[in-house]
């Protein structure tokens, strides 16, 4: 049988090991001249939001799907900084991995569980391939695909400044900000390579990085950080949802076929998990969008949440953020077994309620 990858990012690197596993050598084609993002930087694996439920998402890689991972540490506490509350959440929270092209990264590690040579510096266009493969999977980490056969349902756009900061820092604690005055309804994240540096993330709704500037200056000055900052970068993307993820002999994987979620931007977990699914897919002849499902119904879960926060206003986040500091909520992120996603509605609710019976108090007072 013959099998293309489009893609040698997490999703397709995944499904080329996987394919691999089951004796089939695909063509994996990479636009770069080596795999991973030119910047290095660190990602998390977050388990409160992990999809389909997993309850240890680097156990689940390894012991169902047979794909390594070293993470550069586990994930012990998230620090929520509103606009002017704080909460902070510890517990088993999930890992904290490198992206980029060193040697730790994820794509780095992925590749190195492959014996299969990647073609680099090969820009493919799925059409051509689609005539000359029995399956094509398309992990290229855009959404242009799904868009030309009708499947792409937009929902808008982030601007992304990163930063890698110098400084002292708490290697398990990732802290979080939201406040609309500088990411508008996205946030920003600092999160450690070790104890002495870290990377800055800005991901601003609604705009284009030619308007970062204005933003990132507010975000230092809110939250009266001035680091000393080794390098930059900055990307633009789109988010939304794919409706369909297979099409003829087309498998869409990871971000291309709509894994990441548009709530936070996580997607690394459901890129490998779905580059894998889609060789199973391919390789035992079985329905790719069956085989899916838990991770689609997440993505759709993470998007009611982002509509949610979509909404928000900084009493909102302040609210929100006094919601997640409560004792009965604290503990449940606390014990990694249970699944906090099932409490969005009910964090929702409760956030709603606070909010109206803010307004029924500043109505009263007046
Ligand atoms: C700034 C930032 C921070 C993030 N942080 C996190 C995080 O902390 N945790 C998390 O889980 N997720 C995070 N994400 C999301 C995560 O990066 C994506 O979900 C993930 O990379 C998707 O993997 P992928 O393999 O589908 O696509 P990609 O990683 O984008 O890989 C696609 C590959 O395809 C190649 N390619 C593209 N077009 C072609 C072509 N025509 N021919 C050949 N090759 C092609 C690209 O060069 C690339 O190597 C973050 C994203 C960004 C932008």
């Amino acid at each position: 049988m013959r099998v293309a990858i489009v893609g040698a990012g997490p999703a397709g690197l995944a499904c080329a090991i996987e394919l691999e596993r089951r004796g089939i050598q695909p063509d994996i084609f990479e636009r770069r001249y080596r795999v991973g993002l030119p910047h290095s930087f660190p990602m998390v694996l977050l388990q409160p939001f992990s999809a389909g439920g997993v309850s240890d998402q680097m156990v689940f890689l390894r012991d169902r799907l047979g794909i390594h991972l070293n993470p550069l540490q586990p994930l012990g506490r998230i620090v929520m900084h509103g606009p002017t509350r704080k909460a902070v959440i510890g517990g088993a929270l999930g890992y904290i991995l490198e992206r980029g092209q060193g040697p730790d990264s994820v794509e780095s590690q992925l590749l190195r569980q492959l014996t299969t040579p990647v073609t680099y510096n090969h820009h493919a266009d799925y059409r051509s391939l689609a005539r000359e493969y029995d399956y094509v999977v398309v992990a290229d980490g855009r959404p242009d695909v799904a868009r030309s056969l009708g499947y792409w349902q937009p929902h808008g756009r982030v601007a992304v400044r990163g930063a890698v900061i110098l400084g002292r820092f708490e290697p398990q604690t990732v802290h979080m900000y939201l406040d609309t005055s500088f990411a508008r309804q996205g946030f920003a994240v600092e999160i450690p390579f070790g104890p002495h540096h870290a990377s800055l993330l800005l991901m601003v709704t609604g705009i284009r990085t030619d308007e970062l500037n204005d933003h990132w200056a507010r975000f230092l000055y809110r939250t009266g950080k001035s680091p000393e900052i080794v390098e930059t970068f900055e990307s633009e993307h789109e988010t939304g949802l794919v409706s369909r993820r297979s099409h003829g002999n087309l498998l869409l994987a990871g971000n291309a076929g709509g894994f990441t979620e548009t709530c936070l931007g996580l997607g690394v977990f459901a890129a490998v998990v779905s580059g894998v699914l889609a060789a199973r897919a391919v390789a035992e002849d079985r329905d790719f969008e069956a085989l899916a499902r838990p991770l689609v119904r997440h993505a759709e879960r993470m998007h009611l949440l982002r509509a949610a926060l979509d909404r928000m206003d900084n009493a909102d986040l302040d609210r929100l953020v006094g919601v997640l500091g409560l004792p009965g909520v604290r503990h449940l992120f606390y014990n990694a077994r249970l699944n906090p996603m099932r409490l969005v509605p009910a964090v929702l609710a409760l956030a709603a309620r606070r909010r109206r019976i803010g307004l029924r108090a500043a109505r009263g007072g007046k």
